[in-house]
This record gives C-alpha cells, structure tokens and sequence, in this order.
C-alpha cells in the first residue's frame, strides 16, 4: 500500500506524530489505538514527509532500538514520533533471537531461513520446554526530548512445523496461548491483531499517554539505560 507524500509545512506541529515505519498496517494500527490518548492527533508515516535513512538498530533491547528510531525521526522531522521495535524470545534459548529476529540466520528479513534456524536450534525439545514470546517496545518522543514507553508481549510456543499463510516473520512456528491450536500465521488480521505484542504495547503507551505519564515519571529514567524499562523482569524489553 503506498503512502500519499505530505508537505511538512501543511502540518500543525502542535497535532502531528511522526510514525518511524514504512509498514502502512503499521501506521493504521498505531492510529487506531494511539489515536484514543491523542485526540485530534495526525499521525503521518515518515516516508511520507520525505526520504530518510533508517537509522542503525545498534541497542541490546527492544527498547533501545525503538528509542533509536523514534529520536532519529524527531531529529529528522522536528514533529513528535512513535517507533516500535519487536521481536521473538525463546526460553530454550536463553532468549534468543530477541533483537536479532529480523537477521537471526544473517540475512535480514529473510524469514523462511530464520524459522528454519529456529527450528534446527530447537531439535529435540520437548513442548515443554518450547516456550516463547512475542515482546514489543514502543517509543512516543517529543520535541522537548521527553520520552514515554509502552511494552507489551504475547506468551506462547514453538511449534514443530510451519503452519499458516497470515502475518509475517515467525507467525507460522509461533502458537499463541490465547488462540490454542492455531499458530499465528493461521489467524486472521484483526484476530492476530486483538493478541498481539504490538496491541499490548501500544494500549500500555496509550494508558501512560492517557494518564499524562512521561520519562520523569515512568519507565525510562535515563534514555541511555532504557534497558532498565520495567515491567519485563529478565526478559531485557
Ligand atoms: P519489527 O521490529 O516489527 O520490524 O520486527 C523485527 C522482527 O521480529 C521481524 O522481522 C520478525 O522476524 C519478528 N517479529 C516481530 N513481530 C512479529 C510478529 O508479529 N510476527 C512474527 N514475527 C515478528
């Protein structure tokens, strides 16, 4: 889906959020929910406002990267932005491949080798111990530098097998507790959607949005330590 381009100045500063995807369902789900805490707010993909590079991921954590891409957009764009970083953790695996989902077999994006990687990784372990989860980070900075964050997960486990033509990524080995016998990739958009990591965070952000929390309240003290984040006790959100 391509994005209509927007001249900058037609846009009121005060209204706007930068969205630091270039994934249009992205910047839908993101209005929908965000929309709720920020009334009146436009939100506007960042392709849309010109062509930028997307900045190096180089955090430890879901929330530093997300930290990463969002700064990097209010640095390019000067309106407030929200980024979202997320990935799969293993229990079996220590929690692998968290920040490394998107080029966990090397190749970024490729996602048949790194479900092939995962699945090789995980030869021989029992269910019980093919845990896993889903975690998201999502940043809201403003202008000011103020940082506010949302985290969110989804439980679940590795399946054996490859199951499913929906969604992207590990959808197909992932099995959502919420959805009992159906892997990810076997549920439609909005069922997908209603369980997801990405839904939690962004409600999370909205409650803090809502509830006028930000950095000096919440849980990024120092943007340097966002690893800190609370709230995602040994799972480095
Ligand atoms: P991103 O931060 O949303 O770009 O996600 C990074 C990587 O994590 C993706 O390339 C996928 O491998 C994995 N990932 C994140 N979210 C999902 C999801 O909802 N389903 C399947 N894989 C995901």
């Amino acid at each position: 889906m391509a994005l209509e381009k927007i001249d900058p100045t037609t846009l009121d500063a005060e209204h706007t959020v930068v969205v630091a995807t270039g994934n249009a369902h992205k910047l839908v789900e993101i209005e929908e929910i965000l929309g709720a805490a920020l009334p009146g707010t436009r939100f506007v993909a960042i392709g849309q406002l010109g062509d930028f590079d997307d900045p190096e991921e180089t955090g430890t954590t879901f929330a530093q990267n997300a930290i990463i891409k969002a700064e990097a957009a209010v640095a390019e764009t000067g309106f407030a932005a929200v980024a979202d970083d997320s990935g799969l953790m293993v229990d079996a695996l220590d929690g692998e491949p968290g920040v490394y989902s998107a080029r966990y077999a090397g190749v970024h994006g490729n996602d048949a080798a790194n479900n092939e990687k995962l699945l090789a990784k995980l030869e021989g372990v029992e269910d019980a111990r093919r845990t896993a989860r889903f975690a998201s980070a999502i940043a809201f900075i403003e202008p000011s530098g103020l940082v506010t964050m949302g985290e969110g997960f989804c439980e679940g486990m590795i399946g054996r097998e490859g199951r499913g033509d929906h969604g992207f990524g590990y959808d197909p080995l992932f099995l959502p507790n919420d959805t009992p016998g159906k892997t990810m990739a076997e549920l439609e958009p909005q069922e997908k959607n209603a369980i997801s990591h990405r839904f939690h965070a962004l409600q999370d952000l909205c409650a803090k949005l809502g509830a006028g929390m930000t950095a000096g309240e919440d849980a990024v003290p120092d943007k340097g330590t966002a690893s800190d984040t609370s709230g995602a006790e040994g799972t480095a959100l």
